[in-house]
């Protein structure tokens, strides 16, 4: 792959996070108050926006989606005994979290046309130890989520969402990150709405809150303490340090007042590319992912293309790179992972899996990739060329 040659060109990264400006100014702000822990005052305007935006009982800011996820393991209390059911084609965290309570985790496999966890294959696993689904709203979106719900409400389980890639999208005027007992978002760098480092727990079950504020205090009723409502506070539950400071919690404040520019420019970036695409005679090759579905508003976190064969996508992905667009893989699946099979949980075939690890490639999305939409459709044209070509 290293003796094609190709004009050179700029780098275009896979990803590069928005900074508005705005950032400065309120840890400049947050700096003056002189409070710079957890919990003060942009910490609660950052909740009380996600509230609202979901209509939740409770938004609770984390310093990342993965601490989010161990406070969902926490809070449904989980013991050996108890299993979790979820996709395999995911980020690590979706799975630690749970492991790290000791629940057996049951991986299922994803739809091909979503990529997201299969509602017939979890009713096929669901048993009488099932405690909890979670769904992870892959490329921020989740066609299926109604159904999930529906299911998981019908076997009295938990349905959890890993939103960290959702923020944004809606199914039929809902927000995802509204149809689970709680749900999980992520305001890492690669993410649409960043502090850097950061994420939030949502709990759309009123019954989840009072403990989900005794964990996200380490353990200890302070919040009440805070309110004024007990006289002191002291250790009262399990619990651990998930807060972000202030500092972060300044920017991630910033970044919302853009949220609507942000989504609605990824979504506009999404639709070329997806027009781009289909514009093409390259359907043999490689799919699309599905474009937006009644009643569908989607947030353009990943553009992904799906090819026919693995030796496509790295010979495509090889190509690009060498004119300088950086395309990037997908979720080596857990189920096989080193670590799953060191727990001697092999007994899994989930072909969908192994064909989206194997077949997909993301394409730069990031708002700014305006300047260099010219140079990505030629280097797109010029490597599926090459694709098919070496056919
Ligand atoms: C990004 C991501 C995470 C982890 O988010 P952090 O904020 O980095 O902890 C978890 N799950 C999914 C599906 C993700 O995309």
């Amino acid at each position: 792959m290293d003796s094609l040659e190709f004009p050179y060109s700029p780098n275009i990264p896979f990803n590069r996070p928005f900074v508005s400006g705005k950032e400065i100014e309120f840890i400049d702000d947050a700096c003056k108050s002189g409070h710079l822990s957890g919990c003060g005052k942009y910490t609660k305007k950052c909740e009380v926006w996600l509230e609202d935006y979901f209509g939740a009982s409770r938004a609770l800011l984390t310093h990342s989606c993965t601490a989010a996820l161990e406070m969902c393991a926490l809070l449904l209390n989980l013991s050996e005994d108890d299993e979790v059911i979820m996709p395999s084609y995911t980020f690590v965290s979706t799975a630690n979290a749970f492991k790290l309570r000791n629940a057996k985790i049951k991986f299922v496999d994803i739809c091909p046309q979503t990529l997201c966890i299969d509602p017939v294959r979890v009713s096929e696993a669901i048993n009488s130890k099932t405690r909890a689904v979670i769904a992870v709203n892959y490329a921020g979106r989740n066609p299926y989520i109604y159904q999930l719900a529906e299911l998981c409400h019908n076997h009295s389980i938990y349905l959890v969402e890993d939103n960290a890639q959702g923020l944004g999208s809606t199914y039929k005027g809902r927000p995802l990150g509204s149809f689970g007992s709680l749900s999980c978002i992520s305001f890492h760098e690669t993410k649409n709405i960043s502090s850097g480092e950061g994420g939030a727990l949502i709990i759309n079950d009123p019954s989840l809150v009072h403990r989900a504020e005794l964990i996200l205090e380490k353990g200890t009723n302070r919040s009440a303490f805070n309110r004024g409502e007990v006289d002191k506070y002291t250790w009262v539950s399990l619990g651990s340090s998930y807060l972000p400071s202030e500092i972060n919690a300044a920017f991630l404040w910033a970044q919302f007042h853009d949220f609507g520019y942000i989504t609605r420019t990824r979504t506009r970036l999404w639709m070329s590319y997806y027009e781009f695409i289909l514009s093409h005679d390259w359907s043999d090759f490689v799919k699309t992912p599905l474009p937006p579905q009644e009643g569908e508003i989607i947030n353009g976190h990943i553009f992904y293309l799906m090819f026919a064969k693995t030796t496509h996508r790295d010979y495509f992905n090889s190509c690009m790179k060498s004119q300088g667009v950086h395309c990037v893989f997908h979720y080596v699946p857990l189920h096989s992972s080193p670590f799953n099979l060191s727990l001697g949980d092999s007994c899994y075939s989930l072909p969908i899996t192994d064909q989206a690890s194997s077949c997909l490639t993301r394409l730069p999305i990031w708002i700014g990739l305006d300047s260099c939409w010219d140079q990505i459709k030629t280097a797109v044209t010029i490597s599926m060329n090459a694709v098919m070509s070496e056919l």
